[in-house]
């Protein structure tokens, strides 16, 4: 068993680690934000990592997106900024389903330019009443005489009002359908989501008698949920990357303090209980990046089968993070209390990663599910 990167995973964690550099002085401004920052962006293009969200054939650096590479940059990126991190990741969920099911025709007019950040994408799925079940989507496809009509709302969604094309998940008589939906589309309204704890690109999108033509649709009528999967096998794992790294910064905050902090006459790191959280820390992160580099290079080599290991990765990589920020905070008395301060912007950056794509609890169903299956 080899524990080394590659070469080609060093080489773009090098990258990474520049476009971080980059946005380290815009970072606490960008994530306040709830709308795109135009900086963020701007580093993002110049980077050329976004490259790694499409297959080479349209412009991409891999023969197709590669979970372990988009696991290690998503790692960094969340520890300098959680808008510089959403944005590099929604370029992979917001197009993946173009790159797998999409006609030669919507991959030649939006993956190079995805590749090169020139447009954004956005990945449709909830609604005001629909989350975790996504079954019950309401938002509805039609066809008639050629032509598609979309209705419906979706809600909670990343990108939105920023994105050139929303990937949108909707009913269908066969089933469920995705459909490729313009931004610039006649009939599609967005407004702003109510800012959430830690500000995030979010938009609400109503279709009112979309038309679009048939071949907006992306591959047959009723792929849809295939679709949805197909995305969530290679991104889910990424979310635990992220989720380390925002463990890391935190932990790195904490260590700081604690190293320089003389209390009761002696450094806080070297009194037994904050020693203590300091170790737990520490052993559980390293857990968690063991599992999730485990899951995504799984996922590289087939992304369905490591499902199971990516849903475990993002739940306890999740979990994790959010056990050792809350700690950090506590070693940090109340220097870990100051708005806007790195500590208390991962501090509510952790929270929404427990929910967003598959809350813990949904995970463990799944995980549950399978191992029942597999031991006979
Ligand atoms: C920052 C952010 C970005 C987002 N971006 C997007 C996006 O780009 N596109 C998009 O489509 N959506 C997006 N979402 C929405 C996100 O996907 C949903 O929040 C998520 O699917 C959970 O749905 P919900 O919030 O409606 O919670 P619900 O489904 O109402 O669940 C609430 C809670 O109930 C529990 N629960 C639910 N189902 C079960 C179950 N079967 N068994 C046990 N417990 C259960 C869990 O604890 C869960 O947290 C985003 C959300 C956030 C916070």
């Amino acid at each position: 068993m080899n524990f080394d990167l590659e070469p080609k995973y060093l080489a773009i964690q090098g990258q990474a680690r520049d476009l971080a550099r980059a946005v380290e002085p815009i970072a606490s401004q960008a994530d306040e934000m709830s709308e795109l920052h135009p900086g963020v962006l701007a580093a993002l293009r110049q980077s050329g990592l976004s490259d790694l969200m499409v297959p080479s054939a349209y412009g991409g650096r891999f023969e197709r997106p590669d979970p372990l590479a988009i696991c290690l940059v998503r790692e960094i990126l969340m520890g300098t900024s959680s808008h510089l991190d959403s944005l590099f990741a929604l370029q992979g969920i917001g197009s993946y389903a173009i790159s797998v099911g999409g006609s030669e025709a919507q991959r030649a007019e939006w993956l190079p330019k995805i590749a090169k950040a020139e447009a954004l994408g956005a990945l449709a799925l909830t609604e005001e009443d629909v989350g975790s079940d996504l079954k019950r989507v309401a938002t509805e496809l039609t066809e008639a005489d050629g032509i598609l009509k979309l209705n419906g709302s979706k809600s909670f969604i990343s990108n939105g009002g920023a994105a050139d094309f929303y990937l949108t998940f909707a009913k269908e008589q066969a089933g469920y359908s995705m459909v490729l939906v313009p931004a610039s589309v006649k009939g599609l309204a967005t407004s702003p989501t109510p800012v959430i704890m830690a500000p995030h690109v979010l938009a609400e999108l109503r279709f009112r008698n979309v038309e679009l033509p048939a071949s907006a649709r992306l591959g047959e009528p009723g792929r849809g949920l295939d679709l949805v999967l197909a995305t969530l096998a290679v991104f889910r794992v990424s979310v635990a990357g992220a989720a380390c790294g925002l463990a890391r910064a935190a932990l790195e905050e904490a260590v700081r303090h604690t190293r320089t902090r003389i209390q009761f006459g002696r450094p806080l790191a070297k009194l037994g209980p904050v020693a203590q959280m300091l170790a737990d820390s520490w052993t559980e992160l390293e857990m968690a990046q063991l599992l999730t580099y485990r899951a995504a290079s799984y996922a590289v080599h087939d992304a369905a089968a490591a499902l199971p290991h990516s849903s475990m990765a993002k739940l306890a990589a999740t979990e994790a993070a959010c056990k050792i920020v809350d700690r950090c905070v506590q070693m940090m008395g109340r220097f870990g209390l100051i708005r806007n301060s790195k500590i208390e912007r991962l501090y509510r950056q952790a929270r929404p990663m427990r929910i967003y794509e598959g809350a813990s609890e949904v995970l463990r169903l799944g995980i549950a599910k399978q191992l029942t299956e597999e031991v006979r």
